[in-house]
């Protein structure tokens, strides 16, 4: 199962703060999928994170931070879905994904991959937890 990560409504709250219950959140990813865990987010799109260091330092708890630091970066040029590997099974944990990137889902059969983040982090990792492990 890959994993795909957006900052900005998932890592970060849309004032900038960390998101309760980040904690909880990415070390259950990382337990579950430790190797697995990608970057989707317009702070991350040319295959580097310098940039994206760079929008959340400072912003979060150093146990994250170190979460943080092992996620892998990706590429992709207009749409988020480029960067997804549609040949495997996935989720996408995002606060907004674009009509014409719903679309593109609904193409390859895998709406149900994106994972809605709405200040809702605890009750994911709830869902994570029961069942995957
Ligand atoms: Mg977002």
């Amino acid at each position: 199962m890959n994993i795909y990560l957006d900052i900005d409504g998932v890592i970060l709250t849309k004032q900038g703060d960390q998101m309760p219950y980040l904690q909880e959140f990415l070390s259950t990813i990382f337990d579950l999928f430790p190797t697995k865990v990608y970057w989707l987010t317009t702070h991350c799109k040319d295959g580097t994170t310098n940039w994206l260091f760079k929008h959340i330092d400072g912003k979060l708890d150093p146990i994250n931070e170190k979460f943080i630091m092992r996620v892998k970066p990706t590429k992709w040029d207009t749409l988020k879905t480029e960067a997804i590997d549609f040949t495997k099974d996935f989720l996408w944990f995002d606060d907004n994904v674009l009509m014409v990137e719903q679309k593109i889902l609904q193409y390859y059969k895998k709406f149900d991959s994106w994972v809605k983040v709405e200040d809702n982090l605890e009750e994911i990792t709830g869902k994570l937890k029961n069942t995957y492990r």
